[in-house]
């Protein structure tokens, strides 16, 4: 009887591109619409120290409503940029951003509070905001009533 072939460690997924660390304990439409969310964020502008932003929101059904992504400092954060094709209004729809939401006025207004105002039903989020004073959205979501869920692709974020 002939050996079957064995199949690969890390099979490809279909329309997406390889991300750095480990994607084995993730798996589905999160990391998926995460790594749409690193695409975007590709697209901007540099933003050193802080890491490029991009935002996907996607609707109960799985439909793609709006995309948006940080085109560089003073422009709009990318899930503002994305709320802004929906008139702000995303009602029981997932927020995938590869950054928390910042909930603190810097050159632009948080974006905690217009995730929050948005109506989605839960937020999904690769990494924590690295700089100090800068975190806090996430929390802040959270106690509105909103699922969050942290920490998808997180290396690559
Ligand atoms: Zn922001």
């Amino acid at each position: 009887m002939a050996a079957r072939a064995r199949r690969p460690a890390h099979p490809a997924r279909p329309g997406s591109r390889p991300v750095a660390g480990p994607i084995a304990d993730v798996a589905g439409d999160d990391a998926r619409w995460m790594v749409r969310c690193l695409e975007l964020a590709a697209r901007g502008g540099r933003t050193s120290p802080n890491p490029r932003v991009g935002c996907v929101i996607v609707s109960a059904r799985g439909e793609v409503l709006a995309e948006g992504w940080h085109r560089g400092p003073g422009t709009a954060h990318a899930e503002v940029d994305a709320l802004a094709r929906l008139g702000g209004a995303a009602r029981g729809a997932t927020l995938y951003v590869n950054l928390e939401p910042c909930d603190h006025h810097g050159r632009t207004p948080p974006c905690a509070p217009a995730v929050i105002a948005s109506g989605v039903r839960r937020v999904v989020i690769g990494a924590m905001d690295p700089v100090p004073g800068h975190g806090g959205g996430a929390r802040r979501i959270a106690r509105a009533g909103i699922e969050v869920t942290r920490g998808v692709l997180a290396p690559a974020c």
